[in-house]
């Protein structure tokens, strides 16, 4: 077999940050500071490149359009190389690890996105286990030469996770990400463990590029006392076309006549507002209880056990698509890459 070839492409995070002698602030660093601390990728037998977006960013500042810059640099190399290893920060990485496994489908080789809680430069970091097992898990390869996993993924702190079913859960342990309802995709101790059984697989293996996405999704998370009128801005279709409800355990709301009504008069212009809930686990059953049957009277759709990240940017996909109402409900309630059960 060939030497696996793997591109590295730095969008920033804590991992290529350093510390601002002055402020004491995080702030991104030239990604050659990377390199200068792991000299152990130096040692693997893979053919590594790496390459910079044109200006790193703390990940909170992610964009949509950081996504299709993204997906255009994938699409660009994607013929010249084994896998990709996109080092990202850890705040939105499980948004975009969902957006791509979107806009990326017919995958045949891996997406990895790592990053790390610490700083690459610091004595104590998570950083270069991360990057050094990001990258193995890139080139790992069957007895055929074929990738094992051939979708896009999230590798932190041992773990390795479906991208678009996990989330960060912490903001300080080095175990940042879970995935709650889809089990790990591999499992880094002695050996990597892959669990075969669970890596996604496509049915078309050709790479097809979406790059277009939509803006015009909101969520809205319920809480006890939500004053529901001041968000009659979101529910109104000429800008918002559709609404992620984050509800309560298996998709419950009150039985509040404001926020009905602003469902009810959203869908009947064409909007669409999908059901997912608030807990980290489990899964949406709308009309288990009273408090879910008015959705599926009114027609919101149940986003069953998807992550939050995964539904907006489903959402902000299927949108970008340009499906027709009827099309984009039918794709909402199916797994297009795995993302639900
Ligand atoms: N604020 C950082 C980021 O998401 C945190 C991290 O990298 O873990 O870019």
């Amino acid at each position: 077999m060939s030497t696996p070839k793997i591109l590295i492409i730095y969008t920033g995070g804590t991992i290529g940050m350093i510390k601002d002698q002055r402020t004491g602030e995080l702030r991104s660093f030239n990604f050659e500071y990377i390199y200068d601390h792991v000299p152990e990728l130096e040692r693997f037998n893979f053919e590594l490149k790496s390459i910079s977006i044109s200006k790193p960013i703390d990940s909170s500042e992610i964009t949509l359009c950081h996504w299709t810059d993204l997906v255009e640099i994938i699409e660009t190399n994607y013929a010249n190389y084994n896998g990709f290893v996109i080092l990202h920060g850890s705040d939105t990485m499980s948004f975009t690890a969902s957006a791509l496994s979107f806009m990326l489908q017919g995958l045949t080789k891996p997406i990895i996105l790592t990053g790390s809680q610490l700083p690459i430069g610091t004595i104590r970091t998570d950083g270069k286990e991360n990057l050094i097992t990001a990258v193995e898990i890139a080139g790992a390869r069957d007895e055929n030469g074929e990738a094992i996993v051939q979708e896009v993924a999230v590798y932190f702190e041992y773990s390795l996770y479906r991208g678009n079913r996990c989330s960060k859960v912490s903001a300080n342990q080095f175990e940042a990400f879970q995935s709650p309802n889809y089990p790990e995709l591999a499992v880094a101790g002695v050996n990597i463990d892959f669990a075969k059984d669970r890596l996604f697989r496509t049915k078309s293996p050709q790479l097809t590029i979406q790059k277009k996405l939509s803006n015009r999704v909101g969520l809205v998370k319920l809480y006890p006392g939500i004053p529901i009128e001041s968000y009659a801005q979101l529910f109104d279709y000429v800008k918002i076309k559709a609404i992620v409800l984050e509800t309560f355990g298996a998709g419950n709301a009150p039985s509040d006549s404001s926020l009905q009504g602003l469902i009810t008069h959203f869908i009947s212009a064409g909007g669409i507002v999908l059901n997912v809930t608030q807990c980290s686990s489990g899964s949406v059953k709308q009309g288990a209880y009273v408090t879910s049957s008015f959705f599926e009277r009114v027609g919101v759709i149940s986003g069953k056990d998807m992550t939050t990240e995964a539904a907006l940017t489903k959402m902000q996909y299927l949108l970008g698509r340009g499906f027709c109402a009827t099309e984009l409900k039918n794709q909402l309630q199916v797994s297009m890459v795995g993302e639900m059960s």
